[in-house]
């Protein structure tokens, strides 16, 4: 579903991400773990081409975005771009926008579907995250955790193959992060593939099946989601972890 080989990306003389490769199978979940500044943002803004590589090949869904730094047309890109979905920390809901015109918009601008249809679409994805009765609010009168379910909903209305999330709990409350993260397990049940930064460990474990441990840019150690968060063979993984106990 994605393959990464040898991805580099630099700010000017800053190399954040370092000679990195990894890849994800289809319905796979894959958690990335690290500590803060460790590049895990923009490693995923580099695989979703909201950064622009320094150096090395990312390929998802079978098409090739960059190869050796060399990127694709822009048609691939394009086409490349709407297999993706992106939730971020802070929700990047468009505010002066109701809930429902959030989540129809792409759909009718960049899908080409048709109101009715991406109303119905829409208003099928709010009832699946408990907020049919909120379609017609506008983001202000949500909690941050509704706010951010609506932005999943949106991601969700393009029909993605693939969806990635930076850390999306990490600017809620404690009481409203269980509620995205069973929004999350749920997609996982129905094996969405899946690609998720986090500082929930615990929820790392349960709902990812392989962990990547990032540290000043490179993979420091990667493995099935149970045995590097219970038992982690590298002392930078040790250390880090241990923070969470
Ligand atoms: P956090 O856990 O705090 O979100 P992170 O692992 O996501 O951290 P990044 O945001 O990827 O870390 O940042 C990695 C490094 O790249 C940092 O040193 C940061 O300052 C630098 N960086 C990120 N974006 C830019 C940018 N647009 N221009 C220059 N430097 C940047
Ligand atoms: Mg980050």
């Amino acid at each position: 579903m994605i393959k990464v080989e040898h991805l580099s990306k630099s700010f000017g003389t800053l190399e954040v991400i370092k000679d990195i490769s990894f890849s994800v199978l289809q319905g796979e979940v894959l958690a990335i773990i690290g500590p803060s500044g460790s590049g895990k943002s923009t490693l995923l803004r580099s695989v979703t081409h909201l950064e622009t590589v320094t150096g090395g090949s990312v390929t998802v869904s079978g098409k090739v975005m960059v190869r050796d730094g060399i990127y694709a047309d822009a048609a691939t890109l394009r086409s490349i771009c709407l297999k993706v979905g992106l939730v971020f920390q802070n929700f990047n809901l468009f505010p002066h926008f109701s809930v429902l015109r959030n989540i129809t918009e792409a759909q009718i601008h960049v899908l080409k579907r048709s109101v009715f249809e991406a109303e119905k679409r829409s208003m099928v994805l709010l009832e699946k995250m408990g907020l049919a009765d909120k379609a017609h609010a506008y983001p202000f009168e949500l909690s941050g955790g509704q706010q951010q379910r609506v932005s999943i909903a949106r991601a969700l209305a393009l029909d993605p193959e693939v969806l990635f999330f930076d850390e999306p709990t990490s600017a809620l409350d404690p009481e409203l992060t269980g509620e995205i993260l069973k929004v999350i397990r749920e997609l996982a049940a129905e094996k969405m593939t899946m690609v998720i930064v986090t500082h929930e460990m615990s929820f790392a474990r349960d709902v990812a099946d392989r962990v990547i441990f990032m540290d000043s840019g490179v993979i420091i150690e990667e493995g099935d989601a149970e045995s590097l968060i219970r038992n982690p063979r590298n002392e930078r993984t040790k250390a880090f972890l241990k923070r969470f106990s």
